[in-house]
């Protein structure tokens, strides 16, 4: 043990170490520990839609992640067949995305939680969390060179995924639980230009997309239903192909391409959990996860790490109590994704959208506005709860 800390973040990713940096700017004694080591990769494709750029820029990252190389993505382009929706998907101060690898993103989050004063310790599992008398005090570990530590802190902060152990430890309340809807497998193509595009093709029952990332590589992921998740898995290269070439056009780009890794991909389940309680807090996917078809998590992450350091930084100011200002976390969060949650849902389940939903989307087409308000809308830059108002709906048909 090597004394006792403000708090301690398990996971060092997305949600992790961008909670750390928070807190140690604000002066906080802060461990932040992951077991993988970083430079590394992780099962997730990585667009960040404006919003995410612009937590990264209110951090001061967002500068070094352009350093990097990162080509910025300025059009959303969502192709129905019949016709394509193309928008500009941000905002004046926040107007294009970025598809970082996430082996440049992590890293990059990692040494500025340690540049901020945070202990980053890499390569260290956590086994345990500690609980006393009913309420989280610290974690027991296992660090890189196979030692047993045990820490100690006010809030243990889980931001460790999906399989979240901290969850686990606590067992928070599960709501809005959803099975999982959509399984997407994907790879990295070189010799496939994008132009500075997301493009999304969205044909009955399948869906790819393909965003340009680092090292003039594209990314391009494909989706089918969950009910064909175990069955497609004998066969993922044909079944990716397949789906691709229900676009002709854009099979023959992928023809002139090669292919630079294996496949990847998984399916995910739909739920949010109460993100606090008797000396901890949740994070990131640890606290609210979502199918990946409209790439929200990682901007939900930055998003929930500010959201948290705000209410820890009352709470150990003294000015708000703990049940207080983590509520007041849980609704905001829950109030500003549940309409893209609800959203993100119906899109995975990959059926044809109902036809008043066609006849929107076929008026949408060809009014730049609207274009521009429906990419907003899938980048999470306006609320879908927005988007679908009906008097932005009447407004649009009206239009048309
Ligand atoms: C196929 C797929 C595609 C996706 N595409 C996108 C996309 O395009 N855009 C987007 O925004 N989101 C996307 N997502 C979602 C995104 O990957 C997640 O929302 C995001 O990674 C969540 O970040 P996190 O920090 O909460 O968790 P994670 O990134 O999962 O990080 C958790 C960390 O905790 C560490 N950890 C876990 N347990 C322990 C332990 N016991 N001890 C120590 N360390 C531990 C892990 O090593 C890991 O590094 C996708 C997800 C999938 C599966």
């Amino acid at each position: 043990m090597t004394g006792s800390f403000d708090a301690i973040v398990v996971g060092a990713r997305c949600a992790g170490s961008p909670t750390a940096m928070l807190l140690a700017r604000k002066g906080y004694k802060v461990l932040v520990v992951d077991r993988a080591s970083f430079p590394s990769d992780t099962l997730s494709t990585h667009l960040v839609h404006p919003l995410g750029a612009a937590a990264l820029s209110r951090w001061g990252l967002l500068d070094r992640l352009a350093a990097t190389g990162c080509p910025p993505i300025h059009t959303y382009a969502f192709d129905f067949g019949p016709f394509t929706i193309a928008g500009a998907p941000g905002t004046r101060n926040a107007p294009v995305a970025y598809c970082p690898r996430r082996t440049v993103l992590d890293k990059l989050l990692v040494d500025a939680a340690a540049e901020a004063g945070a202990e980053v310790r890499e390569g260290f599992t956590v086994e345990e969390i500690r609980v006393e008398d009913g309420r989280a005090v610290g974690i027991k570990g296992r660090s890189r060179d196979g030692s047993s530590i045990i820490e100690r802190a006010r809030v243990v902060v889980g931001a460790d995924g999906l399989r979240s152990l901290v969850a686990e430890a606590v067992r928070p309340q599960r709501y809005d639980e959803k099975p999982p809807l959509c399984a997407g497998y994907y790879s990295y193509w070189s010799g496939l230009p994008t132009d500075g595009k997301f493009e999304v093709y969205i044909r009955d029952g399948r869906a790819f997309a393909a965003m340009p990332t680092h090292e003039g590589l594209t990314l391009i992921i494909a989706g089918w239903p969950y009910a064909e998740f175990e069955e497609n898995k004998k066969d993922i290269e044909g079944n990716y192909l397949k789906t691709i070439e229900l676009v002709p056009a854009f099979a023959d780009r992928l023809r002139g391409a090669r292919r630079e890794v294996r496949f990847a991909g998984m399916a995910v389940p739909n739920y949010f959990r109460k993100p606090y309680g008797p000396g901890w807090a949740l994070v990131g996917d640890a606290g609210y996860i979502r199918d990946f078809i409209t790439g929200q998590g990682i901007m939900d992450a930055f998003h929930d790490a500010e959201l948290c350091m705000d209410a820890l930084d009352r709470t150990f100011a003294g000015t708000w109590s703990f049940e207080a200002a983590m509520s007041e976390y849980q609704r905001t969060r829950d109030a500003r994704v549940k309409p893209m949650y609800d959203f993100t849902c119906q899109l995975a389940t990959l059926e044809p959208p109902p036809p008043d939903m066609q006849q929107l989307f076929g008026a949408v087409h060809g009014n730049q506005k609207a274009m521009d308000d429906f990419a907003r809308m899938n980048a999470g830059t306006i609320s879908p709860a927005a988007f679908f108002a009906p008097a932005n709906v009447d407004a649009i048909k009206a239009a048309a």
